[in-house]
């Protein structure tokens, strides 16, 4: 008998603490869309509600899955990385540099 689940690392385990959860209200942040040349347009003023996912990106903690469809290989949702994106209604740094 051996143990298949892999050790948990300090970091994932931070990252899954204070990751986005499904039923957050998300929109890319301001510094992404200004180093992506997005300011204007329909991705910026996008809204998403993050949805449950158990895809291998999510499992790292670094995307996160939201309500929109896309990426087929990624159980149907559209994927961000987290990084990228910002709680709607809640001040962030990632709004301003
Ligand atoms: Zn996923």
């Amino acid at each position: 008998m051996t143990s298949d689940k892999p050790d948990v690392s300090l970091v994932q385990t931070i990252l899954r603490v204070t990751r986005m959860k499904p039923g957050t209200k998300v929109r890319l942040s301001g510094v992404f869309l200004r180093n992506t040349g997005q300011m204007t347009g329909g991705e910026g003023l996008s809204k998403w509600t993050v949805v449950e996912c158990d895809c291998s990106l999510c499992a790292s903690g670094r995307f996160v899955a939201v309500d929109e469809p896309g990426g087929a290989t990624l159980s149907g949702h559209r994927h961000f990385a987290e990084a990228n994106l910002v709680q709607v209604g809640v001040p962030s740094i990632r709004n301003d540099p």
